[in-house]
């Protein structure tokens, strides 16, 4: 067959990296590229975006390449193309899927980094085989992705999953977001770290320091339960209304394996007496799960049109 196989360029805007993928439809990756994320300068990081599409469009040379999709984290409107909150990449109200198409002359998806890696995660990963899942992603935020009865839910403000911010303590520990009490102050790995850091009186301390200092240090094992705990009755409330088969844990804090699964699976089945205590298991796409991801939902948006 001469040539004809059309690609895309699917991309992740992470908080460290850019990363690029020319993918074909059977998600065969044809070639790859990244940049470093320009922080929180907006329009260098969209030239830095454009850097790594241009190089991903000389390596596609004569076979057509039918959109960029691209994983963004933040308030994405992924109908009007526009981001409406990136902090991080300095975007706000930033027509992001407008610009970027101009420049390159190729339509431009735009996709919320998370439901990205939870499709790639249900489609490709830890999540196969099931219709009713919840994909829980914790770094330095806590944000999840929702399939019920097999379908992905966005929710009429396409912004459903901000498990993070759902409220587990009266008058908590204050969030930038301007609540208090939310979950992701308690369980996120970077609030464990401060926790910890409080606790042993240092300046500064992370997850991954509390984890393994877990059974030899009861400071260490403290922090731990109360984040553990936290994340329990965040994902009680969840379980409880959407009859979840399974939950897929990913992002930084799922590092921690069996150290995360066993005592969630304890609290939950301490504590859970109307839904069912669903399986409970680690991401296997790891790092890649946004780029799979976004080259799975620029698929399937193009084959919808
Ligand atoms: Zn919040």
């Amino acid at each position: 067959m001469a040539g004809a196989v059309s690609l895309v360029i699917a991309l992740d805007v992470g908080g460290t990296n850019i990363r690029g993928e020319l993918v074909d439809p059977a998600g065969t990756v044809h070639a790859a590229s990244h940049e470093p994320t320009a922080g929180s300068d907006g329009d260098a990081t969209l030239d830095a975006i454009e850097r790594v599409c241009r190089a991903l469009l000389v390596e596609a040379g004569d076979r057509p390449v039918e959109a960029v999709g691209l994983a963004v984290p933040g308030v994405v409107d992924s109908r009007t193309g526009v981001v409406l909150l990136a902090g991080n990449l300095g975007w706000r109200d930033t027509a992001v899927a407008d610009i970027l198409g101009h420049r390159l002359g190729i339509p431009v998806l735009l996709h919320h980094d998370v439901n990205c890696a939870g499709l790639a995660e249900r489609e490709l990963g830890a999540g196969r085989g099931v219709d009713d899942m919840l994909a829980v992603f914790i770094g330095t935020g806590i944000a999840a992705s929702l399939t019920v009865g097999g379908v992905a839910v966005g929710g009429g403000t396409n912004q459903a999953g901000e498990l993070g911010h759902v409220v587990i303590r009266e008058n908590g520990i204050e969030c930038p977001c301007g609540q208090r009490g939310c979950l992701e102050r308690y369980c996120s790995a970077s609030s464990i770290g401060i926790a910890y850091a409080a606790a042993t009186g240092r300046d500064a301390a992370t997850s991954l320091e509390v984890v393994q200092a877990l059974g030899s240090d009861p400071l260490a094992d403290a922090v731990w339960d109360e984040a553990i705990t936290a994340l329990a009755l965040g994902i009680l409330g969840a379980i409880t209304l959407l009859g979840t088969e399974r939950i897929v844990l990913g992002g930084g804090l799922a590092a921690a394996g069996d150290k995360l699964v066993g005592p969630l699976r304890a609290k939950l089945e301490a504590t859970v007496r109307v839904a069912t205590v669903p399986e409970i298991v680690v991401a296997e796409l790891g790092q890649r799960a946004g780029v799979i991801g976004a080259a799975l939902a620029t698929w399937k948006r193009l084959s919808d049109d």
